[in-house]
């Protein structure tokens, strides 16, 4: 897995993809995600998109372990997302089942994002990652299935 960790300081820039990679394990995803972690600021949203067992849940428990999380990093189940205790706050929201929020009340996001916490959204690969009230999005990642435990990485 090549990185380059002056990348993710930069801003983002919509659609610009800054670095592609392929992982070959859950580790080196979760570790990616630890990288990924660098340099986030409180208020910071990242997008993680991808199917159902791509590793997007595994890209933020890595993250989430880097910015101080000590409780296990699950799959939100019976929530929209879930709010982690850590030096700043971490929340994890998974809207992968939710087919664009515009039916959804709006403030429901309201509890995860904010100037008060680092956020990370996961999203399916269809929808539509323009969510007003989303906040400030830093990062656009997608994963991609590439047979066996690989895995195709964009970041943007
Ligand atoms: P998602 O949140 O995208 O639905 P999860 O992270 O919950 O996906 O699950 C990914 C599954 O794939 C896990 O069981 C993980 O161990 C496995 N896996 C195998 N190889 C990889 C890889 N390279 N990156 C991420 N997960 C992987
Ligand atoms: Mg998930």
């Amino acid at each position: 897995m090549v990185l380059r960790r002056d990348i993710f300081k930069l801003p983002a820039v919509p659609g610009k993809t800054l670095e592609r990679l392929e992982t070959h394990s859950a580790a080196e995803t979760e570790a990616l995600g630890a990288r990924l972690a660098l340099g986030l600021e409180p208020g910071d949203v990242v997008l993680v998109t991808g199917e159902l067992g791509a590793g997007k849940t595994t890209l933020v428990r890595g993250a989430c372990r880097k910015l101080g999380v000590t409780v296990p990093v699950t799959s939100p189940t019976f929530t929209i997302g879930q709010r982690y205790p850590a030096p700043v706050p971490v929340s994890h929201v998974d809207l992968f089942r939710i087919d664009g929020l515009a039916e959804e009340e709006p403030e429901l996001l309201a509890d995860y994002l904010g100037q008060h916490a680092i956020a990370f959204v996961e999203w399916p690969p269809t929808g539509s990652a323009e969510l007003a009230g989303l906040g400030r999005i830093v990062r656009r990642v997608r994963i991609e299935h590439a047979g066996g435990d690989h895995r195709h990485v964009e970041i943007a």
